[in-house]
């Protein structure tokens, strides 16, 4: 699956907002974003743009498809998903993203940061009930317990990064003992639980519905 090989932090000043893809680089004094928040590329001393009411609504998108490190067809594909499930189109959109497997990781304090998560479970750390998964993508389902695997590579890994990684809260919706590197879906998440409230979900989907 494609991805974005380039740097990051100009991602995060692109959007104007800290999307915490650097891991504990995120929280320090070197973020790009608290250091020089303009966009990449742009003169300091200009003024910024004013965007469109079209360019308000691409950026929500760009801002969602850069927190969840999705290229736009995987994006497109969640939003047919999202539109034939009842319920809220964007709730259910922002669900499917925050159901990624790579973002439980994340979220139960497995990895660094996101993109970390997606690294770890590609090289094959992590299985879900038992079963190796190595898909970044995997929607996570109520009922599964994910785990390090049993080689000794990956338990070592693994507690090493916990311990670099530090506390984080887990959403309410999975349980996550970090001790034992077990995390178990209880819920599926709802919109009040996700990690990024200032999301505009309602200008994703009039953009996607045009
Ligand atoms: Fe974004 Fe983290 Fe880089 Fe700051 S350090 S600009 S939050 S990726």
């Amino acid at each position: 699956m494609a991805r974005y090989h380039g740097n990051v932090c100009r991602l995060c000043r692109r959007e104007g907002h800290k999307l915490f893809l650097k891991g504990v680089r995120c929280e320090s004094e070197k973020c790009a974003v608290d250091r020089r928040n303009v966009p990449p590329g742009m003169n300091i001393r200009s003024r910024p743009r004013r965007l469109s009411d079209y360019g308000v609504h691409l950026r929500e998108k760009q801002k969602v498809k850069r927190i969840y490190g999705v290229m736009e067809r995987q994006f497109k594909r969640y939003f047919t998903m999202a539109d034939r499930m009842k319920g809220n189109t964007g709730e259910n959109l922002l669900q499917i993203l925050e159901r990624r497997l790579d973002n439980v990781v994340d979220a139960g304090g497995l990895s660094l940061s996101r993109p970390h998560a997606r690294q770890l479970i590609c090289h094959g750390h992590f299985a879900v009930n038992g079963r190796k998964v190595d898909i970044a993508s995997y929607m996570v389902r109520v009922g599964d317990v994910i785990t390090v695997r049993e080689h000794d590579k990956s338990k070592a890994l693994l507690k090493d990064i916990v311990e670099m990684a530090g506390d984080k809260e887990a959403p309410k919706w999975f349980e996550a003992d970090r001790a034992s590197a077990t995390i178990t879906i209880v819920a599926l998440p709802t919109r009040e639980e996700l990690r990024f409230q200032d999301i505009q979900e309602q200008f994703i989907v009039e953009l996607c519905s045009k």
